[in-house]
């Protein structure tokens, strides 16, 4: 069955709802290959022109590097799109950091080609007005790496130039499982070598990592060397079930369960060295499934919708802990906290320190749930906090133990209470000039003055989630 040019992605996406008056998404998708033996192909040096076009007229949003070169010398593009007159977003924060790359495998074009979409959706876009792109690019680094293995691409195989299968060459339980061809070493190959070194210095802080493949209708998340769920799996189940119940119906499962055991590959490594949030999208086509009825372009066009809910609400992707009161009396401290985001935390701590940073006291470690408020106590002994100091907040952005960890100042306009002392009616601890009363003295003032604009981000980012 051959897949016709033009036909293909021209298409694609017509059925999004967000497109401001002026975006004409049927004008987009003109696909840049040919059509080779079934497949949707495109060229490595058609992508090379492409993306060079692409940095060339749109220089405030591309930035186009290349990581390396192939076992054959062939440039590894990636493209980076965001504001780049902006270093944050506009309301000062940093902005979200996504990662995505395709064609590991040369034989498997649809999934070079959602890469190559991913790209190519943020930039049209951007450039015809489309609130959803500008607001994405405003806030959020998008780093692509389109085609990973360009010479398998070109000679339309799964393997690299020296026969390996590169999703199998990952230095994360590397050649555990039954497996073929995983090199002689993990990142043994230039092209893994090139997309680890990427990784590690480039989105090492990143909260979404999407490789795309192709052969079967699902998306995996970790693990693929185990069946058991991965630490994260709220997170996890989370997404699933919001794109299930809202965006498409494509199955959603751990990808040793919903495939089959697969060790050394870049979505374990992504999330096990990485602490990514990681997702395999797997798009099939008519070559592999012999009498489907579903068109290619709704298939990519489905798989389009999810990358971009997952895209919109990046924010969400890990642990956002946010302090909304501490009371202490003269044994306990009580710590009224939040987690505005959709992964658990599970090794949390709170410090006092003075101003050269000596650590005054410091809780034991606690955990809080994903989109939950807890109270946590601990004893102490009030004298701690009797000299000037502030507060800081320890955790990690996930449970998985790579995941990045986060440290960060209280905020002066949080709640701090001392508890009266009932004998003497005076609070304890205070005297007039005690640096505690200054902090006193913000009693009533909520956390989220401070917090407003992590809070309108909440705000936005929800917003494309309903629309979806
Ligand atoms: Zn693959």
């Amino acid at each position: 069955m051959r897949v016709a040019v033009g036909l293909t992605l021209c298409m694609l996406l017509a059925c999004i709802p967000t497109a401001s008056a002026q975006f004409d998404p049927e004008s987009l998708y003109a696909w840049p290959g040919d059509p080779v033996d079934s497949h949707v192909h495109m060229t490595w040096a058609a992508l090379t022109l492409e993306v060079n076009e692409w940095a060339d007229d749109h220089p405030g949003i591309v930035d186009l590097m290349s990581t390396g070169e192939s076992e054959l010398g062939k440039a590894l593009w990636v493209v980076r799109l965001s504001d780049w007159s902006m270093d944050t977003k506009p309301n000062g924060s940093a902005k979200e950091i996504v990662y995505i790359d395709g064609g590991h495998h040369g034989n498997e074009y649809l999934g070079t080609a959602l890469a190559w979409l991913s790209a190519k959706w943020y930039i049209d876009g951007w450039v015809n007005g489309d609130e959803e792109a500008i607001n994405v690019l405003q806030t959020t680094e998008l780093h692509i790496l389109i085609m990973l293995n360009p010479d398998g691409n070109d000679f339309d195989t799964r393997w690299n130039i020296n026969q390996v299968d590169l999703n199998r060459n990952y230095d994360h339980y590397w050649n555990t499982c039954p497996t073929t061809q995983p090199g002689s070493s993990a990142f043994s190959e230039a092209e893994t070598a090139a997309n680890s070194a990427y990784i590690n210095q480039y989105v090492t802080d990143a909260d979404l990592y999407v490789t795309m493949h192709t052969g079967v209708w699902i998306i995996l998340y970790p693990w693929g060397k185990w069946p058991e769920q991965p630490p994260d799996w709220e997170l996890f189940w989370s997404i699933r079930d919001t794109v299930n119940a809202g965006i498409s119906d494509i199955p959603i499962q751990n990808a040793n369960q919903g495939l089959y055991p697969n060790c050394g590959t870049s979505r374990d490594y992504g999330y096990g060295v990485m602490g990514f949030p990681t997702f395999t999208f797997e798009t099939d086509d008519e070559q592999f499934l012999p009498g489907s009825v579903e068109n290619l372009n709704d298939r990519l066009g489905e798989e389009m919708d999810v990358m971009r809910y997952l895209i919109d609400n990046v924010w969400f992707w890990r642990a956002r802990l946010v302090v909304q009161s501490i009371t202490i009396d003269d044994e306990t401290l009580a710590l009224d906290i939040a987690n505005h985001g959709e992964a658990s935390t599970s090794m949390a701590s709170l410090e006092y320190r003075n101003p050269s940073g000596e650590v005054l006291w410091a809780s034991s470690m606690f955990g809080v749930n994903a989109t939950n408020s807890t109270v946590v106590s601990f004893e102490v002994d009030d004298d701690a906090f009797e000299e000037a100091g502030v507060w800081n907040l320890n955790y990690q952005k996930r449970v998985i133990n790579a995941s990045t960890w986060v440290n960060e100042t209280v905020d002066g306009n949080t709640s701090v209470v001392m508890i009266q002392d009932a004998e003497s009616g005076f609070l304890t601890g205070f005297g007039l000039f005690n640096p505690l009363a200054v902090i006193l003295s913000f009693v009533g003032v909520s956390f989220y003055t401070r917090r407003e604009n992590d809070i309108e981000d909440v705000i936005n980012d929800v917003k494309p989630r309903c629309e979806l």
